[in-house]
């Protein structure tokens, strides 16, 4: 028989207890599914992430090891953010798989794709990105904001798959190459086509929440978007320039019909001019100062070469050791 890949599921929590066992029943039915076809190495994984849950999260996955020899899970020290738990999986589980998928704990994104995915894996393909078909669950707003997300992007020149968020599979040359990117400001979707490397993409629905609500309100939506921007793209400063000629341009011709209205003689009331262009351009200079702001803060937060996770407990490689 061909020896099959060993695929880890790797899974970040925050908060999720409400989630969870739903999360393990239908992930588990899947490697299941898999193992009895010959598809996966029957010592294929579950690998939870908990991402310094406050809840019951690490309680109900200790618990779902002791009843289940398929999972795993590590536990960070506090709250590092779903970026880092997903990498600080990948990191853990590279040595001991050659395939590793990563989907959310609220099975938001059909875990039936999971097939496809190892079915392409096995054809070959490196990289498999889960692509939304339809977003019908999201609410309006969160569906035309991650329209007008990935366009922007896009015009920024940072080569995304559209409407492909976290959910996909690596193989273990692919997560090796990406686990050498070493920069503190994760934004993994925009990284991972940067590894090159044959890749596929696989349709699934965006369904519902299962249960709980969303960790990413509007607020830390906003900043993820704008973090993915400027990690990957220098063109904001190159757009500081253009409207920096802009404004200059309008105040060459507000000049230029401001001196012939003083040939004509009219009377100028200065003031109001004054007072306009004082504002506008304060504003626009300090809009540019912050945005330049922040890359400053990103090269200062990168040179500090902090570590993006720290992992206090780890139950996924003894299970490999022993
Ligand atoms: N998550 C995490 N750390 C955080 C926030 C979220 O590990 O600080 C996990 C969360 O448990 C979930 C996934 O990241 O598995 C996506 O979060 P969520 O479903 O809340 O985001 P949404 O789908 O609403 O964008
Ligand atoms: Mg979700």
């Amino acid at each position: 028989m061909v020896k099959c890949g060993l695929l880890t599921i790797i899974v970040p929590c925050y908060n999720e207890e409400a989630v969870l066992p739903e999360t393990v029943k239908e992930l588990g039915t899947i490697l299941e599914n898999l193992i009895k076809k010959g598809k996966i190495d029957p010592a294929s994984k579950l690998l939870f992430v908990n991402d310094g849950s406050q809840d019951r999260t690490w309680r109900l996955i200790t618990d779902f090891e002791k009843d289940f020899d398929f999972v795993t899970g590590i536990k960070f020290s506090r709250n590092f953010g779903h970026q880092n738990a997903l990498l600080a999986g990948m990191t853990t589980a590279v040595a001991y798989s050659d395939m590793m998928i990563t989907i959310d704990a609220d099975l938001q994104d059909d875990v039936k794709a999971v097939y496809e995915m190892v079915e392409k894996f096995n054809q070959g393909f490196d990289v498999v990105y889960g692509v939304r078909s339809s977003r019908q669950t999201d609410t309006f707003f969160k569906r035309r904001s991650a329209l007008a997300f990935y366009s922007l992007m896009k015009h920024m020149g940072v080569d995304m798959v559209p409407n492909s968020a976290d959910y996909r599979l690596m193989s273990k040359r692919a997560v090796t190459a990406l686990l050498k990117f070493k920069e503190r400001n994760l934004f993994l979707r925009g990284m991972v086509p940067l590894v090159g490397y044959p890749s596929a993409k696989v349709l699934y629905e965006r369904k519902e929440r299962f249960a709980g609500e969303s960790k990413y309100p509007l607020n830390k939506m906003i900043r993820f978007a704008f973090d993915g921007i400027s990690s990957f793209s220098t063109v904001p400063i190159r757009m500081i320039m253009s409207l920096g000629f802009l404004v200059i341009l309008i105040s060459v011709f507000l000049l230029i019909f401001t001196l012939v209205q003083w040939m004509r003689g009219a009377v100028i009331s200065g003031w109001s001019s004054l007072m306009i262009s004082i504002w506008f351009l304060g504003g626009v200079q300090l809009v540019c100062v912050s945005v330049i702001g922040e890359y400053v803060g990103k090269i200062f937060k990168e040179t500090k070469q902090r570590p993006r996770f720290t992992i206090e407990k780890d139950d996924f490689t003894p299970k490999f050791k022993k």
